[in-house]
């Protein structure tokens, strides 16, 4: 049996799931929180997507496009990038570029992958054990305004199905169809298709069962903690706090969009910098049925329960914190022609939360150079919902088995310039 206390950074998607596996290979573990409550990231504010069969890294051509518009035309894009923020994320743009070249997005996608496969094993494994809400999975209904746009969303969904991760996409319906399965679609829905093979579920309701399963199991989160700084010391890892410094036997640092100041000290370099999104709740006076993906607004709209929620933006601004209520607008202007029946002043819940992007879109999953009992689990671009158990399960390896069960896709020092 495994001995001693594991001190998990960040209560967030990726520490909560951690907390959880270690719990399960027998660690007893405590979540070191900075926030008031659990979920204070971007863990509560994401469109609870769990998708396979979408987990295509960012880094691209398309993508690096939309964002020279954005600097061109700013308000118009859905990846933001100001002139004014480009000092704080210039190091990062820079390697994104280099991973965006058709191969390095092909790699880094098969590498993704490798955690994907696991994705809904081990998420049907916890709704099982009762530990989540079971997902919801009527399927992404894929809207577009001409034939040829929803043509070319369908193919790139069909070579997606033959990487088997997700059946083919349904047959293109026209508009009367799509309204016999969504009444509340506006005039720009005129072609579309389901999509099968991703499920959702409400992240927040995720977050706070996690929680209670993991209380119920002993875990209390030290909440209004930061961890300032950790070292490893011989046979034990010290975490700095404002009150006092935390002794364990390991630590796991999935602080999310906030990870790099934590790597620096380590000798890591990782460029995560935070993609800050943002969603609100709708009142549709009729409520989807389906998640809606609104043609090319990267806009999305998801069904929880008795709420609908707005999800989109990458917004590159250089800072976690700070919602900017311009990008809601933004979202609203582009997602209003795909529906119909809503207030849009009449939105509530309006949230921002940072996602912890890096270069190449795949997570930093990995020990710390020199300092085997650090493990590194950070950087899930949009994807930390749907990766959260494959990773967290890694990252049970990395504590009980250390660099022997690393990954070298996910090595977090990938960046760093080794010679310095
Ligand atoms: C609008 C939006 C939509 C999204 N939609 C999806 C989706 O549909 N599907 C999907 O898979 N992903 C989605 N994502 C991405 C997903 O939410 C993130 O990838 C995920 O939350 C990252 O998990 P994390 O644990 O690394 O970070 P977080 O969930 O942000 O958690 C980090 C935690 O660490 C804490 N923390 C920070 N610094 C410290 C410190 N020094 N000490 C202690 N604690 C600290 C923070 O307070 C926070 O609680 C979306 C994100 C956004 C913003």
């Amino acid at each position: 049996m495994p001995t001693g206390e594991v001190a998990v950074v960040g209560g967030g998607l990726i520490g909560l799931f951690s907390a959880h596996y270690l719990l399960e290979r027998g660690y007893a573990v405590t979540v070191l929180e900075a926030g008031s409550g659990l979920g204070g990231g971007a863990a509560r504010v994401n469109g609870g997507w769990v998708c396979p069969a979408r987990s295509d890294p960012l880094p691209s051509w398309g993508v690096v496009r939309d964002g020279m518009r954005s600097l061109t035309s700013p308000g118009s894009g859905s990846f933001l990038l100001s002139a004014r923020a480009l000092p704080r994320v210039a190091g990062y743009l820079a390697r994104f570029l280099a991973s965006s070249s058709k191969g390095r997005f092909l790699r880094s996608w098969d590498d993704l992958d490798l955690l994907n496969r696991r994705t809904a094993g081990l998420v049907d494994e916890l709704v099982e054990a009762g530990i989540i809400d079971a997902l919801q999975d009527e399927g992404f209904l894929m809207l577009h305004s001409t034939r040829d746009e929803a043509e070319a969303s369908r193919a790139s969904l069909l070579a997606v199905s033959r990487r088997g991760l997700c059946p083919a996409p349904e047959p293109i319906l026209e508009r009367q169809a799509l309204l016999e399965l969504e009444p509340g679609l506006g005039d720009a829905a005129q072609v579309g298709f389901v999509h099968r093979g991703d499920r959702w579920l409400d992240p927040s309701r995720l977050v706070d069962r996690l929680g209670e399963s993991l209380a119920s199991r002993g875990v209390r989160p030290v909440r209004d903690t930061p961890v300032l700084a950790l070292r490893q010391r011989g046979t034990s890892v010290e975490l700095a706090t404002r009150s006092g410094v935390v002794e364990a036997s390991h630590a796991v640092i999935a602080a999310g969009a906030w990870s790099e100041q934590l790597l620096r000290p380590l000798g890591i370099r990782g460029y995560v910098t935070p993609g800050k999104g943002y969603s609100f709740t709708i009142h549709p006076e009729h409520p989807p049925t389906h998640v809606l993906r609104l043609g090319e607004t990267h806009v999305g709209v998801t069904p929880m329960g008795d709420r609908t929620r707005v999800v989109g933006m990458v917004d590159l601004d250089g800072t976690p914190e700070g919602l900017h209520a311009g990008r809601i607008d933004v979202m609203k202007r582009k997602a209003a022609p795909y529906l119909s029946g809503i207030d849009w002043r009449a939105s509530t819940d309006e949230q921002v939360g940072p996602r912890p992007m890096t270069p190449d879109g795949k997570p930093l999953i990995g020990c710390a150079p020199g300092a085997e009992r650090i493990v590194v689990a950070t950087g899930h671009n949009m994807l930390g919902l749907s990766l959260a158990a494959p990773t967290a399960s890694l990252v049970a390896d990395l504590v009980a088995h250390g660099p022997a069960a690393a990954v070298p896709a996910f090595d977090p020092m990938r960046f760093t310039d080794r010679r310095r």
